[in-house]
């Protein structure tokens, strides 16, 4: 901006100081030929009255007039400021000096000047003046010099005409003339400074404001939101840095939200997972020798946001998040939501036996019932606690491993787990063990065994449950008991249970060839029939399999009590497309009968706890009659599982059982094997020996 005013300036500067040039030449040469021509006029007035005209008549000049004249016309052009006057006429086809103001001391005839010296050029003029009677005005040259000069014709006789000259030393016109331009040059420098000055302060009014904002916007670029610009103009800058700074609040406004979301938890406000690192990060950055970091975990919360949705769920959320801050700074240090259903406190033990005493005290504020509509709900917690600096230095590291402490009170369900490594290692196998079970099903190491319930009226095999098993290539055989839950817990049941229906309904077919014809069923996970697409696949299979499918699947107790309504629905599709229902492990649940009876379900298989412990405790057969009792009612089969003895077959038959499964008849085994088992028979109980203890 600066150099392209600086250089205006100059174009400027050098037009005004050249046209001032210009302008006072011009009026130094109209002055210059002004004064020549009112010296050239003024000759016939200064020389004697009548000489010009005696001396164009040609007579005899004297030697004493000439120089008298001469003396005086000198005297006369210094007086003017003219360097050199002279008379000049033809006289005797000569051009000659009337008279002149400093004839040097050439020859003189008749006492005349002899102007036979002159050059080419004043020649020329001199006689084109006294032939045309046309005035000269120019530069000439002679041997004195150059001059400017002025002739001028003047009339006589017959169109004859005699010379009135004028002339000034050129030297002093161009003296004047550098003057001039010495004053020029003087001028246009002194424009071009004062223009600098001007175009200096214009700029700096112009680019300093932007030369800020550029800053600010530098400085806003590298994240410092809160620069601003000052507002003191009202011009287009002003606009710019009022629109800037509205800029900045709104983007600072937007920080401060976004500071808020990623270091606090929405629902509750309290300070987030990451939140809590920072401030467990700076506790131990101040050398806190001691520490215990416990995570808990609300126990069966996922129920409450089931049965009375997540609004519901979302206050029991704060109504803990309130109970947690209320606890004294000598109780509790921090709280934070680490996730849905967890909650990270610090707290203030300083020893275990004091963690222990102040989980206590969490756990018990935390027990107390919450109001949920009409209903009264108690929310129990498992915890994991981790301690620094022994089992972790640093506050992702602890919360990582009290993290994995509570994942195993959840899983032994116990109420609180320190960690310990050696447990998670197991874990840690077991996650390597869920990485291989994708390759166990796209290779087929997964394997139906099939395990016969028996009628107990007629003693005939009437249906089998197919049990998955795993023969990992390099871990052998798996039970299920090992993987299922676990997969169950990662999402990643839906793979196994539809690969067994494929796997069941493929042997089915088989089997129909080959004349058999038995009832199958398939333990289905819940995640599994709350989906109606998982409803979709059982159709889609059924569909390929025909008549061939025989088929039950089996909801464990506690499974199909949580999900009643979402589930309903598909357990009453499934029931139309032909597929029986089975509700597996009755007993552990505690479903209540009114909900029983709402449950399109075919058949209750007692959970083979009660049904072992029947040989052991006078209660437990009371409760499986009971059980076959409800399931009686309820118009429902009851089946009983884990029946290992002859005994309790004959107790189970005289209460009115329809189907048993257990060791005593059969275990688990390959469907090749299940057919040879078969073609055996019978299976009555007297014809039966009780399993041996290597079985189990
Ligand atoms: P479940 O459905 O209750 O199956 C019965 C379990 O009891 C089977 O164990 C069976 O081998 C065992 N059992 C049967 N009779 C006796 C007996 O007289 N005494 C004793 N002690 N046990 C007996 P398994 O095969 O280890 O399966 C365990 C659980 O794994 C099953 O319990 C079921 O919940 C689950 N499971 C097995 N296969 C599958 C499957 O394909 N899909 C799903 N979702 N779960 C499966
Ligand atoms: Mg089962
Ligand atoms: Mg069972």
């Amino acid at each position: 901006m600066l150099l392209v005013l600086l250089a205006l300036n100059l174009l400027i500067s050098i037009a005004l100081s050249m046209s001032l040039y210009y302008f006072s030449n011009t009026a130094l040469m109209s002055e210059l030929d002004g004064r020549l021509l009112s010296a050239a006029r003024a000759i016939p007035f200064v020389l004697p009255d009548g000489y010009i005209d005696q001396a164009l008549l040609n007579q005899l000049v004297e030697e004493d007039t000439y120089l008298n004249n001469l003396s005086k016309l000198n005297q006369y052009a210094t007086q003017v400021g003219v360097s050199y006057l002279y008379v000049l006429a033809k006289v005797d086809q000569q051009v000659r000096y009337l008279a002149d103001s400093a004839t040097p001391g050439e020859t003189q005839q008749n006492n005349y000047g002899h102007f036979g010296q002159s050059y080419a050029d004043q020649q020329r003029a001199i006689q084109s003046v006294i032939e045309t009677g046309k005035n000269y005005r120019g530069t000439l040259k002679d041997q004195y010099g150059e001059f400017r000069s002025l002739a001028i014709a003047m009339p006589y006789g017959q169109g004859q005409f005699y010379v009135l000259g004028a002339d000034i030393a050129m030297a002093e016109v161009l003296a004047r003339q550098s003057s001039i331009q010495l004053r020029a040059i003087g001028f246009g420098m002194l424009l071009f400074a004062l223009g600098s000055v001007m175009a200096w302060l214009l700029a700096s009014r112009m680019t300093a404001p932007l030369r800020r904002f550029s800053s600010a916007v530098h400085r806003f670029a590298a994240g410092e939101f809160d620069v601003r610009m000052p507002m003191h103009r009202h011009d287009e800058l002003g606009n710019l840095a009022s629109a800037f700074n509205a800029m900045g609040d709104a983007i600072s406004a937007r920080e401060h939200l976004m500071r808020q979301l990623a270091f606090s938890d929405r629902l509750t406000g309290l300070p987030n997972r990451v939140k809590f690192a920072e401030l467990l990060t700076g506790l131990i950055n101040k050398g806190q020798p001691w520490l215990a970091v416990v995570m808990i975990d609300l126990t069966d919360f996922r129920y409450i946001n089931d049965a009375f949705g997540f609004e519901a769920g979302d206050r029991v959320l704060c109504t803990m998040s309130d109970r947690l801050s209320q606890l004294q700074p000598d109780q509790l240090r921090i709280v934070s939501r680490v996730s849905g259903n967890s909650f990270a406190l610090l707290l203030s033990a300083v020893n275990e036996s004091q963690v222990q005493a102040q989980l206590q005290t969490v756990e018990t504020i935390l027990a107390a019932s919450i109001v949920l509509g009409e209903q009264k709900v108690n929310v129990a917690i498992r915890s994991g606690i981790a301690i620094y600096p022994l089992h972790a230095d640093h506050a992702e590291g602890l919360l990582r491993h009290a993290e994995v402490a509570m994942f195993f009170a959840k899983r032994d369900r116990e109420s609180s787990v320190t960690y310990d490594p050696t447990r998670e290692e197991s874990r840690l196998s077991q996650f390597t063990l869920l990485g291989d079970l994708r390759e166990a099903l796209t290779e087929n190491h997964l394997v139906v065994y099939y395990q016969p319930k028996i009628n107990v009226a007629s003693g005939m095999v009437s249906a089998a449950e197919a049990l998955v098993r795993w023969q990992h290539p390099s871990r052998g055989w798996i039970s299920p008991g090992l993987f299922i839950p676990f997969a169950e817990k990662t999402g990643k049941l839906r793979g196994i249970t539809e690969w067994v229906l494929r796997e069941v309904l493929r042997q089915q077919i088989e089997w129909n060839r080959q004349g058999v014809h038995i009832l199958v069923s398939v333990n289905v996970g819940v995640s599994d029939v709350e989906d109606a697409q998982f409803v979709d696949f059982v159709e889609a299979q059924l569909n390929i399999a025909g008549t061939a499918a025989n088929l039950c699947l089996e909801i464990t107790e506690t499974g199909v009590m949580h999900k009643p309504d979402a589930m309903l629905q598909n357990l009453a599709r499934l029931r139309r497309l032909g597929v029986q229902l089975s509700i597996d492990d009755f007993g552990t649940g505690y479903s209540s009968f009114a909900y029983l009876a709402k449950m399109p379900v075919n058949e209750l298989k007692i959970d083979q706890v009660f049904v072992m412990s029947m040989n052991s405790t006078f209660e437990s057969v009371s409760i499986v009659r009971s059980m076959i009792e409800i399931g009686h009612i309820l118009g429902l089969k009851v089946v009983a599982e884990g029946v290992e003895t002859i005994g309790i077959w004959q107790a189970l038959a005289v209460m009115g059982c329809d189907e048993v499964q257990g060791y005593l008849i059969a275990q688990p085994m390959a469907a090749s094997d299940l057919l040879v088992w078969l073609a055996q028979g019978p299976h009555h109980p007297s014809e039966l020996t009780p399993p041996s203890m290597a079985n189990f």
